[in-house]
């Protein structure tokens, strides 16, 4: 198997893209760690992987919280022994709205998690993956993170920011062992998703027909791109995203 007796962490996992990575690590061999501010959705992702003959642990945490994060990081090391992979992917969006009408509050909220959450995780991993010599991260940034929509303009920010934090930590850790690089989904059917097309009021089969492809991504399909470049198979890449959209940001 791909990741055979890694251990992988995923933040976000009871739900959405994070809940498929978490399986897909377990289905791909490794030992999973994953969080979520949700405890009883992320203790059916718990049951999900178990299913599969994973072994996985579950923390209820919150990735705005630098407590919570060196906590999650410190369980993982104290339970598995190591951390090879981490899927930084908890992430929120808001009121759809132009940026006048956008509250400072819910402007703070966004990147506190999606930008300064994802800064938070990336910190305590690295230190660990330092002390191994290697390690491999994976940023869950947007279609977002290159292009924008009208209405949700601290949620493309936030995806911006991840792109930054991305490379800039790509070129920190280059010569140490350490890849990082992000993916950019295109619209995935998720929760989160549900939410925002309801607030534009339109549907599921609207926006599939906005992609190239005539449908929305499954969160599957982002869980296997990941597992890809978290595995030696992506040996050579750092720093790059990797565009996971029906060919939405083609044209
Ligand atoms: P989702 O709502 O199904 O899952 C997000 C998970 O993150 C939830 O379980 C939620 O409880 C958790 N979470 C929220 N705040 C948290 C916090 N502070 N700490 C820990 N966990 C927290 O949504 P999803 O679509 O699977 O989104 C996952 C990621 O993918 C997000 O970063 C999102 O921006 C990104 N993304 C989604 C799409 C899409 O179309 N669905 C497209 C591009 C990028």
């Amino acid at each position: 198997m791909i990741l055979q007796d890694k251990v992988a962490l995923v933040t976000g996992g009871a739900s959405g893209i994070g809940r498929a990575t978490a399986i897909a690590f377990g289905a791909a061999g490794a030992k999973v760690v994953f969080s979520d501010i949700r405890g009883v959705e992320g203790e059916e992702t718990a049951d999900l992987i178990r299913e599969t003959g994973a072994e996985c642990l579950f923390v209820k945490s919150d990735v705005s919280s630098e407590a919570d994060v060196r906590e999650l990081v410190q369980k993982a090391i104290a339970t598995y022994g190591r951390l090879d992979c981490a899927f930084n992917n908890a992430g929120i969006d808001l009121a759809v709205k132009p940026l006048h009408e956008q509250s400072i509050e819910d402007f703070d909220k966004i990147m506190s998690i999606n930008a300064r959450g994802l800064f938070l995780c990336m910190k305590y991993e690295i230190q660990q993956m330092l002390m191994q010599g290697a390690g491999v991260i994976v940023n869950n940034s947007s279609t977002n993170g290159l292009v924008a929509l009208p209405g949700i303009s601290p949620y493309v920010a936030s995806k911006h920011a991840v792109m930054g934090l991305t490379r800039s930590a790509a070129l920190d850790y280059a010569k140490q062992g350490i890849r990082i690089n992000a993916v950019k989904p295109g619209p995935i059917a998720t929760e989160l998703m549900a939410r925002s097309a309801d607030q534009m009021g339109i549907t599921f089969d609207d926006l599939g027909s906005m992609v190239p492809m005539g449908r929305m991504g499954q969160a599957t399909e982002i869980a296997q791109a990941v597992v890809f470049l978290c595995s030696d198979a992506a040996s050579y890449i750092t720093g790059q995203p990797l565009t996971i959209d029906g060919g939405y940001t083609a044209s």
